[in-house]
């Protein structure tokens, strides 16, 4: 997989939509007290969306209930909860770090704009917290033969679909219980 992706108009565009459908059933679903949700959606200023790309008002769906006032955030593919990075740079630029070093490490900091201490973090978050989630334990569950490679480069290879999009987005819907508390982290 190569980081073009991360600079693709048309993959978030695919993002958003998942996040949409995702937040419409979220909303159909109501709150558990009865009540009806309303849009309260708050701002974000995610890092790793080209310049062009990212909206100056860009904000993440959410919901707050008539009655009780509780919040409902829906999962989502574009926020990893609140990392500043959207998730996509987080899964594709830990990836791509784990196969480089030197020079070419540099190049891919350069291109994606971020420091190396912060993939290093990244990739010590996926092979380490990561792997004790209970989203992850349940996936896990169901990779045959077992991944031996570090993460998340070892995962995300076992996607077989022959587009980038298609594989990067699959994983990020996986682990999208993570990017909130309100659907069960
Ligand atoms: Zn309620």
């Amino acid at each position: 997989m190569c980081h073009d992706l991360l600079r693709t108009p048309k993959f978030y565009e695919l993002l958003e939509l998942i996040d949409e459908e995702r937040a419409q059933e979220v909303r159909a679903a109501g709150c558990s007290c009865g009540g009806v949700l309303h849009s309260a959606r708050y701002p974000r200023k995610p890092r790793g969306i080209p310049r062009g790309l990212r909206d100056d008002d860009q904000t993440r769906r959410s919901f707050c209930c008539d009655l009780c006032r509780r919040r409902h955030t829906p999962r989502s593919v574009l926020y990893l909860g609140r990392r500043v990075y959207v998730g996509a740079m987080v899964l594709l630029g830990s990836a791509l770090r784990g196969s480089l070093s030197g020079r070419g490490l540099g190049e891919l900091c350069a291109v994606l704009g971020v420091p190396r201490v912060t993939l290093d973090r990244w990739r010590r978050w996926w092979n380490e917290d990561f792997l004790a989630t209970r989203v992850w334990q349940a996936l896990r569950a169901q990779l045959m033969p077992p991944i031996t490679d570090p993460m998340p480069g070892g995962w995300l290879v076992r996607f077989t679909w022959p587009d980038a999009a298609s594989r990067l987005s699959q994983a990020l819907r996986l682990i999208a219980p993570l990017s909130t508390v309100t659907e069960g982290r």
